[in-house]
C-alpha cells in the first residue's frame, strides 16, 4: 500500500517510527476521527444475485446467508468467472471476494462434478475461514471439501483427500508438502485460486507459491485477490493468468469508521492502563495487537492473572488453539483476543468494538490492518495506540 504523502513528518520534532524502523509518522496518524454519520459506498451494481441464473439451490443458500446485492467484487467478478475467464481482483478482506469466487465456482461445479478447485490462503484461519464460507454456500449441495493445512496433523487430510474432494482449501507449505508425498495430483484441478497473493508474499511463501504454479495443468481457469499489486506480484500475476479480467475495488470503507486515537503510556505500565481501558464501557470486543509472540505470552498470563477472560493466537500456538481462541472470541465467549501481526491477517470477526495496539506495529501497511479488524460492514469502531 502506497502512503498518502500526507501521512509524513515534514520536519519530524519527534520522530516515531514503526517497530523501529525507517518511516516517520505524525501522530495524526493515529489520530483521526471517525466521520460522523457511517461511510456508505455508494455502488450501484450492475447485476442481483438472480441474473447470475444461479441454481435454485444455490440462490437459497445465498439467501439463507443473508446476502441480498452483490458486493462490488461479487457484482464485477461472477459474471467473467462464470464465462469461464481468469479474473485478477485487487480487493480487501471484508470486500466479500470468498464469495465472489466461491459462488461461480459451486455453480459449476454442481452442473459438472468433475470439476475440481485448488484454493490457496496465505494462513490457516483463512483456509479454515473460506471453507466455513464454502460449507454454508454449498448446503444441500452434495459437495465436499478438505482443509489442507500445517499446524495439525497430516492423517485427517489425507483421509479427506481419498474421498476425492470438488474443493481443497489449503496453505502453500502443506499443499507443498502433500504433492511432495503424492498425496495430491494438482494436475487433476481445473480452478485455482490464490487468495491474498501479497499476504503469501509478505509471509515469505514465493518459492511454495511458484511451486504450486508449476504443478497446476495448463488447462485451468485462474483467479488472483490481492489487497495491493505492486511489481512483483504483477509479475506473479503474469505468469499464473492468461489474458485475466482485472476488476479493482478501491478500499474506502472501514478506516474511515474508525475512530482513531492514541494513548500516551507516560511511562505508566501499559498492561495498567489496558486493565483500565477492559474495564469501561463499551469495551465489549477487543482486539489487542502486540508484536512478538513472548509478548503476546506475557501479556496473556498478566491479563488472566487480572482475571480478565483472554486468549492469544501467534506462530507459537498449535493450530486447534489458535482456532479455539478465535471461535470463543467470535461467539463472544471472549471478550479479549491478543494477536501478532501474522496471525491476525484476513480475518472477518464480527462486531469488534476497539483494536489496541499495545506495540506499534512495524509498518504503516499493518497499521491499517489491524485497525481495519474494526468497524467492518459499515459500522464504526474505535482504534487505539499505545505510544
Ligand atoms: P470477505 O471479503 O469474503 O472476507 O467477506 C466479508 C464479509 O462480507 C463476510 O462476513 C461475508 O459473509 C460478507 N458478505 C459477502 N458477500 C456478501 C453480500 N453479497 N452481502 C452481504 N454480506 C456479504
Amino acid at each position: 500500500m502506497s502512503i498518502p504523502s500526507y501521512y509524513h513528518f515534514k520536519k519530524p520534532t519527534r520522530p516515531m517510527a514503526f517497530g523501529g524502523k525507517k518511516e516517520y509518522y505524525n501522530l495524526e496518524v493515529f489520530t483521526r476521527k471517525a466521520q460522523t454519520k457511517p461511510v456508505q459506498v455508494i455502488y450501484k451494481a450492475k447485476n442481483n444475485f438472480s441474473d447470475f441464473n444461479f441454481s435454485d439451490i444455490l440462490n437459497r443458500n445465498i439467501a439463507n446467508r443473508g446476502y441480498i446485492y452483490p458486493t462490488p467484487i461479487q457484482d464485477q467478478t461472477i459474471p467473467a468467472l462464470l464465462s469461464g475467464r481468469d479474473v485478477v481482483g485487487i480487493a480487501n478482506t471484508g470486500s466479500g471476494k470468498t464469495g465472489a469466487f466461491l459462488l461461480p465456482l459451486l455453480e459449476k461445479i454442481s452442473h459438472n462434478r468433475n470439476i475440481k478447485a485448488l484454493i490457496v490462503a496465505p494462513t490457516r484461519e483463512l483456509a479454515v475461514q473460506i471453507n466455513d464460507e464454502f460449507r454454508l454456500l454449498s448446503r444441500g449441495m452434495a459437495m465436499n471439501s478438505v482443509v489442507c493445512i500445517g499446524g495439525v496433523s497430516m492423517g485427517g487430510q489425507i483421509q479427506d483427500l481419498r474421498r476425492n474432494p470438488n474443493v481443497v482449501i489449503g496453505t502453500p507449505g502443506r499443499l507443498k508438502d502433500l504433492e511432495q508425498q503424492r498425496l495430491i495430483n494438482f494436475g487433476k484441478f481445473s480452478v485455482i485460486v490464490l487468495d491474498e497473493v501479497d499476504r503469501m508474499l509478505d509471509m515469505g511463501f514465493i518459492i511454495d507459491v511458484r511451486y504450486l504454479i508449476s504443478k497446476l495443468p495448463q488447462d485451468r481457469q485462474s483467479l488472483g485477490f490481492s489487497a495491493t499489486m505492486p511489481a512483483n506480484i504483477r509479475s506473479l500475476m503474469g505468469q499464473f493468468l492468461t489474458d485475466p479480467v482485472m476488476v479493482s475495488i478501491p478500499t474506502v470503507t472501514g478506516e474511515l469508521n474508525i475512530n482513531q486515537d492514541v494513548i500516551r503510556t507516560n511511562g505508566r505500565p501499559k498492561a495498567d492502563i489496558l486493565h483500565e481501558l477492559l474495564l469501561k464501557e463499551g469495551f465489549e470486543k477487543v482486539l489487542v495487537f502486540g508484536r512478538t509472540k513472548h509478548g503476546i505470552d506475557r501479556l496473556e498470563k498478566d491479563l488472566i492473572k487480572r482475571g480478565f477472560k483472554v486468549a492469544a493466537i501467534h506462530g507459537n500456538k498449535s493450530q486447534g488453539q489458535r482456532q479455539r481462541a478465535l471461535n470463543a472470541f467470535k461467539n463472544n465467549q471472549l471478550k479479549v483476543l491478543l494477536a501478532t501481526d501474522i496471525a491476525s491477517r484476513g480475518l472477518d470477526i464480527d462486531d469488534v468494538t476497539h483494536v489496541i495496539n499495545y506495540e506499534l506495529p512495524e509498518s504503516y501497511e499493518d497499521y491499517v490492518h489491524r485497525i481495519g479488524r474494526t468497524a467492518r460492514a459499515g459500522k464504526s469502531g474505535t482504534a487505539l495506540t499505545f505510544i
